[in-house]
């Protein structure tokens, strides 16, 4: 079973995307985390994220320990995340090792800008979750402080904005729902809401496969 998740940055496809996985003992990948080691490798090398052939070596030299970094969760790894992903050569570059991953057993959870539409145009289920960009940052801002970081509203919200512009306007594998992905809008969901309604829609779809035999 594979089972795709796309959205915008803190939309809760991470969350959701662990709880499945837990829920239905497949392997978890967070592929936000592999654009986001190229782009922290980027920085550190000096370089500029919308550099194409910078960003395109770093994608096709990276190493699984990369990672394993522990600044890709950071503001700055996430902006250029972001930049080095609008490059066609960094995209193809991290393209087979994203879809190896999901072709692995037991089977996958991925989540990410372009899993139902690119990366796994066949997954069994795909769910696409939005949220306003106003609810994102609140929530962005909270786990940054739980995580002992400074975060302030106003710039996490424009941080928010000029990534989801980034990630929707490139014209490779831009953010967009799939046309046979279940939308869901988390605004006024929970994170335990969220996951019930997965987990009743993968059952509904899993039975009506059944019923038709497909
Ligand atoms: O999911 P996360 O916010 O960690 O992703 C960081 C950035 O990586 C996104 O803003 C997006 O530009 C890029 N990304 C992507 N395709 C994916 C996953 C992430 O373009 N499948």
């Amino acid at each position: 079973m594979i089972i795709a998740i796309d959205g915008p940055a803190a939309s809760g496809k991470g969350t959701l995307a662990r709880n499945l996985a837990k829920h239905f003992s497949l392997n978890y990948l967070d592929t936000g985390l592999i654009y986001r080691a190229v782009g922290a490798i980027v920085l550190e090398k000096g370089k500029d994220p919308s550099d194409p052939l910078s960003a395109t070596t770093a994608a096709q030299t990276l190493k699984n320990n990369d990672l394993d970094r522990d600044d890709l969760r950071s503001e700055a790894s996430a902006a250029a995340a972001s930049k080095v992903a609008a490059i066609p050569g960094v995209r193809a570059a991290l393209l087979a090792f994203q879809q190896h991953f999901a072709a692995s057993p037991p089977g996958a959870v991925l989540d990410g800008r372009d899993i139902g539409t690119v990366v796994c145009p066949k997954a069994d289920m795909k769910f696409f979750l939005l949220a306003s960009a106003e609810i994102r940052a609140r929530r962005r801002v909270k786990e940054l402080q739980d995580r002992g970081e400074e975060a302030i509203y106003a710039s996490v919200l424009s941080d928010l904005r000029a990534r989801d512009e980034r990630d929707s306007g490139r014209s490779t594998a831009p953010l967009k729902p799939a046309s046979d992905a279940f939308c869901l809008d988390t605004d006024s969901l929970n994170a335990e809401a969220v996951f019930k309604i997965a987990v009743e829609t993968i059952e509904e779809r899993f039975a009506s496969n059944k019923r038709s035999g497909s």
